[in-house]
């Protein structure tokens, strides 16, 4: 099965094959500190992920090619020493992807997705970072065991890929995205 993604204006698209790793909305503060800075950009569409949270589809990174546009991308960190880098399409200032350095697995956001079915998150993380009054029903699982699940769906993952991480050739510039 081949996906094919867009950022909201379409310039850039990216093509994911067979099924995700799996889907998590994450919580953490720097999650959503970025939310916060990528939805201040001109036309950024909102995140998609409840209470500031981001809403990832996480793939194997040899099954995510940047097939059109790859030159509307950019990366940005948090802080000068941060390991993660996150992309975003200047285009439109669609969020695109998280990437942990040396990870092989990208996150991509929830954007990415239009007239296709956006898949259903697994599971929320760091939901003690949600904000004060956020109400997370039961229909998505937490928690310390459904955690674990998820360590151990990534390391399933890594090693049916021979516990190689490749590198996602995002030679792209690096912006700065001010708090
Ligand atoms: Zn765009
Ligand atoms: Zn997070």
């Amino acid at each position: 099965m081949v996906t094919d993604l867009s950022c909201q204006c379409g310039k850039v698209h990216l093509v994911v094959s067979q099924e995700p790793i799996m889907v998590a909305e994450c919580y953490c503060n720097s999650c959503r500190e970025a939310v916060r800075r990528m939805e201040a950009l001109p036309g950024a569409p909102k995140v998609v992920g409840a209470y500031g949270s981001s809403h990832y589809v996480m793939y194997r990174k040899d099954r995510v090619q940047i097939s059109q546009g790859k030159e509307w991308l950019r990366n940005f960190r948090l802080g000068p020493k941060s390991p993660t880098r996150r992309v975003i399409a200047s285009c439109c200032n669609t969020p695109v992807l998280t990437e942990l350095k040396g990870g092989h697995w990208a996150s991509l956001y929830g954007n990415l997705w239009h007239g296709q079915a956006l898949p259903k998150a697994d599971l929320r993380t760091q939901t003690t970072n949600a904000p004060d009054g956020s109400i997370l029903d039961d229909a998505v699982p937490a928690g310390g065991w459904e955690t674990t699940k998820f360590y151990g769906r990534l390391l399933a993952a890594w090693a049916a890929m021979g516990f190689k991480s490749p590198v996602l050739a995002l030679d792209t510039p690096e912006v700065e995205l001010r708090g």
